[in-house]
């Protein structure tokens, strides 16, 4: 890489998912130092920097339909040698929410880019799954018309566990394209993680669809099925029966 130094430094900050105790210490001390914060929302920042009892700070808004925009506006500010700090709504900037090309622009700048790692769903999720979860592909929301087929092909066709974001509207939609597309797949379901109504299930897709019908699906979804392979037949009865056993009062 060539001279950085006299660059700003462009922080990607993980925030907390729900519970705002998940914020790190060093999430705080960058948020603290920034000298601006870019953000999907700014309302939302100002709650979490409220909370956080930081004032003053400058905020960029910087979502899916500005990114062009922002991203020139945040590029001159570290040209001049401004350290900014990028947050998205909650967990992880840049997976699956915005960020990857203003990282992308910032490295071809050669401003020091650090990333200060804490909460995402996906990990959240897998770190309390009974599937198998030592291999993982992270597939995050599929497309919603176009190549949403071919994808699911794909994915059904790998050798490892898959993750999946949904929301309450398609969450049932995606359970039966699983039941459909993988070979007699488990799924397991994180909702709400760290959230008041947070719930973890483990069932077939088929399961999981009668378990949503007659509610009014609310919250946010971590999908993740398990994977294909000689052994699966045997894993899924292994932790089906677990589940099974541990429903039973
Ligand atoms: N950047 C975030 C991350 O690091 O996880 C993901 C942002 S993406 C726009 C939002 C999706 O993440 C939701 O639709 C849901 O699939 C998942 N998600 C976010 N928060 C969640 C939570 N508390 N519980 C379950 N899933 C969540």
């Amino acid at each position: 890489m060539g001279d950085t130094a006299a660059k700003g430094t462009l922080s990607i900050v993980a925030t907390p998912l729900g519970n705002l105790e998940d914020i790190t210490l060093r999430a705080i001390s960058t948020l603290k130092s920034a000298d601006a914060i870019a953000c999907e929302d700014t309302r939302r920042a100002s709650i979490l920097l409220r909370h956080l009892d930081i004032s003053g700070k400058k905020l960029i808004s910087y979502h899916a339909f500005n990114e062009k925009k922002a991203i020139s506006s945040i590029i001159k500010l570290l040209e001049e040698g401004l350290n900014i700090t990028v947050i998205s709504d909650a967990g992880t900037p840049a997976i699956s929410d915005p960020g990857y090309a203003l990282v992308r622009a910032a490295y071809e700048l050669q401003a020091n880019i650090i990333p200060v790692p804490g909460p995402s769903a996906a990990t959240a999720a897998l770190s309390v799954c009974p599937l198998p979860v030592h291999n993982f592909f992270f597939a995050g929301f599929l497309p919603h018309k176009k190549g949403r087929k071919s994808k699911l092909e794909f994915l059904a066709s790998i050798e490892s566990t898959v993750v999946f974001y949904e929301s309450p509207h398609r969450i049932v939609k995606l359970l039966g394209e699983i039941e459909n597309y993988f070979s007699g797949p488990l799924v397991f379901i994180a909702r709400e993680i760290t959230k008041l109504h947070e719930e973890y299930l483990c069932g077939t897709p088929s399961e999981m669809i009668e378990r949503f019908t007659d509610e009014k699906i609310r919250g946010e979804f971590v999908v993740i099925v398990s994977p294909p392979g000689k052994d699966a037949k045997r894993q899924r009865t292994k932790i089906k029966n677990k589940f099974d056993t541990c429903d039973k009062p």
